[in-house]
């Protein structure tokens, strides 16, 4: 296998290249780097690699502390085959079969089912009519999809005129990129279950959906169509895995190791600081959170952006999360439930319009060891609970309890199931654990909201303004948030190092 990889790979470079944080952007650019030839170098300032989608161990629970939705299986495989290699050489995926259930407020709890003609009947039951509307729906929805997949997601967005050719002039009408998601919806379906449904991947994505282009529907194409997966193990596996591929292409990956300063001269990085030594390197593509390497890492007159600029940006949601060990089994809920149990728009304004504390947030809870017998102790339960809360909040323990209170008594009030006394593990996690773990702008869980101004050519460039030798990748610059996006971020800015050296 080791064999294929370096047939593979191109003639080694002797440029050096240091990629900051080790991520699923920084992994994937420095996999990519060091299968271009490049002598590559990955910095992470914690001991593991992984990022926000990293995992931790207590008494046989097993936590993974970021993602918990495998969609978009093509992106991982297509990631993994550019090296010869193929996901299952890593891990082994699952569907979800549902995909995952639904609280509302009102009746049972909906069971959404991977087969696409069940999910229409589902919504056909809800209102007739529905199935043959969710069809052209869900058509137009692919378009989107492909679209984006081929071209756009792929666009280093350096400049509009990269979007400047009449086939992608005309595919950008037909991604409905200047109209609204809620507005798109709701010509389809009338019945709010359904419009809930379909809004769900873009409030959790980061945006009022009536402020997100109506392109994000191409996200339901991903839900509904694609499907909900798990790797066998955790999410933390897609993080072990390209760090072994890593590895196996060369790259030299230095754990526990913070970057305190790019070294700058002339325009030019020369060099990185890192615990107390300082590297030499011929480019630096920084995978950290963009704001934190530009207003901590680098000199002021280097930075691209300034604080105001940064203070402008409209972020996705933080989250409020709770890694909870249960001494039993528990009944009820699937790996995946949604409560949307409570009024969505009220919680959106206080993530959005008017920051605050949520007064009766939607959540989420996971429950891995529904399938994966792994993730918990015989006969116990690992239970993850994320509360989408607007970013730059503040919380201590208590404030955080009444949290888990109000979330434990809605999942008894809906399944019956009186968790509390049989909790035995739980740790919080919110903006202060964001920013000491990943120094993380404003204790963002996912970057910036998916708005219209917030895209593509709109969003931080991948290529500094100021150094020509400093790139950006990750959630916060193209394509987005989420871990497709991210690894395909990582490809993109490779790339771009690629074509820098080849130009000079
Ligand atoms: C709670 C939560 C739930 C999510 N759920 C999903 C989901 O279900 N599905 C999905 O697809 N996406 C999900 N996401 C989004 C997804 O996890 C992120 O978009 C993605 O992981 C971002 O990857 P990244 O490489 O850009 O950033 P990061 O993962 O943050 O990587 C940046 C790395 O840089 C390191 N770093 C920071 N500063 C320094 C420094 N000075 N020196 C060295 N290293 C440094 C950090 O430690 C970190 O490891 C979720 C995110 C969160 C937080």
């Amino acid at each position: 296998m080791l064999q294929n990889i370096q047939q593979n790979m191109r003639e080694p470079s002797t440029k050096k290249i240091a990629v900051i944080g080790a991520g699923f952007a920084g992994l994937a650019s420095a996999c990519s780097l060091a299968h271009k030839g490049f002598d590559v170098t990955l910095l992470e300032k914690n001991h593991q690699t992984g990022g926000r989608g990293r995992a931790f161990q207590h008494q046989g629970y097993s936590f993974d502390m970021g993602p918990s939705w495998y969609w978009m299986p093509e992106i991982f495989e297509q990631f993994f085959n550019k090296f010869g290699k193929k996901v299952s050489d890593y891990y082994e995926l699952q569907r979800l079969d549902p995909s995952y259930r639904v609280f509302f407020q009102e009746g049972d709890p909906l069971d959404v089912p991977a087969a696409y003609e069940e999910f229409k009947q589902m919504v056909e039951s809800f209102e007739p009519g529905a199935g043959s509307k969710m069809d052209r729906f869900m058509a137009e929805a692919k378009i989107k999809y492909d679209v984006s997949m081929a071209d756009f997601v792929w666009k280093p967005s350096l400049s509009i005129l990269e979007f400047a050719q009449p086939r992608l002039l005309i595919e950008s009408f037909r991604l409905h990129l200047f109209s609204g998601f809620s507005s798109h919806a709701k010509k389809y379906f009338k019945h709010p279950k359904i419009i809930q449904l379909l809004e769900f991947p873009i409030l959790f994505l980061g945006a009022k959906p009536e402020k997100t282009p109506a392109m994000y529907s191409m996200m339901n194409y991903a839900d509904i169509m694609l499907g909900t997966w798990y790797p066998k193990g955790g999410m933390c596996k897609i993080a072990e895995a390209m760090t072994t591929l890593a590895k196996e292409l060369g790259v030299r990956i230095i754990t526990s190791a913070t970057v305190n300063a790019i070294d700058v001269s002339l325009n030019e990085a020369h060099a990185i600081a890192f615990d107390g030594k300082t590297e030499s390197f011929d480019a630096v593509v920084a995978a950290a959170d963009y704001q934190h390497v530009e207003s901590k890492l680098l000199a002021q007159k280097y930075r691209s952006y300034t604080e105001e600029y940064w203070n402008k940006r409209v972020m996705s949601p933080s989250s409020l999360l709770f890694y909870i060990g249960v001494n039993r089994k528990v009944s009820g809920i699937l790996h995946h439930n949604l409560f949307f149990d409570e009024p969505f728009d009220r919680h959106a304004q206080e993530i959005y319009d008017n920051p605050a504390w949520p007064k009766n947030p939607l959540f989420y809870l996971c429950c891995t060891s529904a399938t994966d017998s792994a993730a918990a102790p015989e006969g116990k339960e690992n239970l993850f609970i994320l509360i989408p809360v607007a970013p730059g909040l503040q919380s201590d323990e208590s404030e955080r309890m009444r949290y888990l209170k109000m979330c434990l008594e809605r999942i008894k009030r809906h399944t019956g199931e009186d968790i509390e006394p049989d909790i035995e593990y739980v740790r919080s996690y919110a903006h202060e654990e964001f920013i000491s773990d990943y120094n993380a702008f404003k204790g963002n869980a996912y970057g910036l909201a998916n708005t219209l101004m917030q895209t593509a050519v709109m969003k931080p460039r991948m290529k500094s303004k100021k150094v020509k030798n400093l790139f950006y990748t990750g959630q916060l610059t193209v394509p987005g948030p989420g871990v497709p996006p991210s690894i395909i971020s990582g490809q993109i800015v490779a790339n771009e190092v690629e074509k820098y050296f080849q130009n000079r």
